[in-house]
């Protein structure tokens, strides 16, 4: 396997505890991708009951379509962390700031 490694920002915490990728609220994903272009959901969620096996690091966002976030620059995300949860019945990046 070729590796890339390459610098993120964190999922610190994630509410869904139903999705495949998410153990102990936190998100194990190797990235995710948020939005679809408007509304900050994340596009990597996965209900199911199985669950990652791997726990030892966390989520990175490795993109974000949202560009109406303030936080969003070339379609990627730059805070150092972000959260996600419930909102408004769907799951959405918490730390999405309207520009
Ligand atoms: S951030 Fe997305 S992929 Fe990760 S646990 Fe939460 S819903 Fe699942
Ligand atoms: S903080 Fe903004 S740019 Fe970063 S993932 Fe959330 S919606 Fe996208």
């Amino acid at each position: 396997m070729i590796k890339t490694v390459i610098e993120m920002p964190r999922v610190s915490q994630c509410e869904m505890v139903g999705c495949v990728y998410n153990s102990k609220k936190r998100c194990h994903a190797k990235a995710i991708t948020v939005g679809d272009f408007l509304s900050p959901e994340c596009d990597t969620y996965l209900p199911g009951s199985a669950h990652v096996t791997q726990v030892k690091t966390d989520a990175g966002v490795g993109a974000c379509k949202v560009i109406g976030c303030e936080f969003n620059t070339d379609y990627e995300c730059s805070p150092d962390e972000v959260q996600l949860g419930h909102q408004d019945g769907m799951v959405r990046c918490l730390s999405y700031q309207e520009r």
